[in-house]
């Protein structure tokens, strides 16, 4: 995600739980009786391993019909099973049975959906539920009829019933139909597209266990320009745009590409990379695409140099998809190592002094933070409600931190520990101590005083 966005920061469980309940505690006196339960964030009783999703989307009437099998693992005794469901309307659970399933008991509260089993489940049962939703999202998916287009941000609980926890993985088949004749890309590999009537369909399978905020797509009446790196296929997409501007606009994507690998030690994870030009966005990655603003493709096609939020976002398919943050309050471990390698590619492309130029601009505005008595270590005791300052601190003193770091070590310490701790997490979500266990191991030295004076919670 791009920094001037809200990202996961207003949309985590604990903040719209605390929000709520904060709310309800002011009306408990007149609604006693219909006073909601504390309801515990999604998913902590239990991993996902798998979702599979039909999705129709309504773009005249804003609206989405859904389907969804989910396959889980109970983790700890429970007597209910807890989704995050956003302003999603559930219509039907069922237990998941080839044969259609038994319809079960739920309700939905504080913007999760509770299903209660029949008998409680003990930790190590595997269950399989199907639930049927409807919904016209506000945030979460954006349906614009007039633009003809349609694509999610953060967060996917607005659109699909999910685990909104970063640290819960798992694998996605996602079926969208959309209008006749749309473009899209969605996170995984391409499985199936076939148009029947008035609609288009895709299908993509999300092998790779991934974050649920992860998963999304784009759809629209877009034009498509295409390339490819080594075995990788690189797709741009943008319905205001010509196929040969978008050609030109995401000309360095190869190049990039190339870039991160190297320094992940680690191929592109995945078979195709889709990035796309939508009315509103602040830069939102995504398993396998990503998307940015019409306005963000015209700057880059009067300047060409414009390139560091594409950069960004494709960052993050290494650092943020395959390694993310196990908890929001290490989500510098996401956004501070894109801000980092957006710069790092930017001095491989344009030289020394245009890097120097960013970490310049990461030192003035931590040092205003500080002046200001606004300075946080990088780990968050909470990530409830940041202000734009906290997103200073993940983002560009995360940046910052990295390129301290890159100083003590010197070039070829820091770029090999980068890359064993790459290498060493890949596919999992991660903490800083993990982080700086990884850099200590690769380099030889210990980093507690470059941590505790940076990173840790003192
Ligand atoms: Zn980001």
């Amino acid at each position: 995600m791009c920094s001037r966005q809200s990202g996961p920061s207003r949309s985590t469980d604990r903040v719209r739980a605390g929000g709520i309940l904060v709310l309800i505690a002011g009306v408990a006196a007149l609604a006693r009786a219909q006073q909601p339960p504390d309801v515990p964030p999604g998913g902590t009783a239990f991993d996902v391993g798998h979702y599979a999703v039909t999705l129709e989307l309504d773009v005249a009437a804003g609206g989405i019909t859904g389907k969804e099998r989910v396959e889980l693992t109970v983790r700890e005794a429970t007597a209910s099973l807890v989704f995050d469901s956003g302003a999603l309307t559930i219509d039907s659970v069922r237990a998941g049975t080839a044969s259609g399933g038994t319809p079960m008991s739920f309700r939905q509260a504080a913007q999760r959906l509770i299903v209660t089993l029949p008998v409680p489940a003990r930790a190590g049962e595997r269950h399989a539920l199907d639930i049927a939703y409807h919904g016209a999202p506000r945030t979460g998916l954006t349906l614009l009829a007039k633009s003809a287009q349609a694509y999610t941000t953060f967060s996917t609980s607005q659109w699909m019933p999910t685990v909104n926890a970063p640290e819960d993985r798992a694998t996605l088949d996602l079926e969208v139909s959309m209008p006749a004749g749309w473009r899209a890309a969605g996170s995984g590999r391409e499985v199936e597209r076939r148009s029947t009537g008035a609609k288009t369909v895709y299908r993509w399978r999300q092998a790779r266990e991934t974050a649920s905020f992860l998963f999304g797509f784009v759809a629209g009446d877009f034009a498509e320009a295409t390339s490819r790196r080594g075995t990788v296929s690189l797709r741009y997409l943008g319905s205001t745009f010509s196929s040969g501007e978008l050609h030109r606009i995401f000309r360095d994507t190869p190049d990039m590409l190339a870039f991160f690998e190297e320094r992940a030690g680690l191929p592109y994870p995945g078979d195709s990379y889709t990035q796309a030009l939508v009315a509103t966005s602040g830069g939102q990655e995504l398993a396998g695409l990503s998307h940015m603003s019409e306005e963000y493709g015209r700057l880059v096609s009067n300047d060409a140099t414009a390139t560091s939020l594409m950069a960004h976002e494709l960052a993050h398919q290494w650092w943020g998809d395959l390694l993310t943050n196990r908890e929001w309050t290490h989500f510098w471990l996401n956004e501070g190592f894109a801000t980092f390698m957006a710069s790092a590619y930017k001095e491989r492309a344009r030289g020394r002094d245009a890097y120097l130029g960013d970490v310049e601009a990461w030192r003035r505005r931590v040092e205003r933070l500080r002046a200001a008595g606004l300075d946080k270590p990088l780990v968050f005791p909470e990530w409830n409600r940041p202000s734009a300052d906290d997103r200073a601190v993940v983002y560009q003193k995360g940046a910052l931190a990295l390129h301290e770091l890159r100083q003590q070590l010197g070039d070829t310490a820091f770029w090999a520990a980068l890359r064993d701790y790459t290498k060493a997490h890949a596919g999992q979500s991660v903490t800083s101590v993990d982080l700086q266990r990884s850099f200590e191991t690769s380099s030889g030295r210990s980093l507690g005083a470059f941590f505790n004076a940076w990173v840790h919670l003192q």
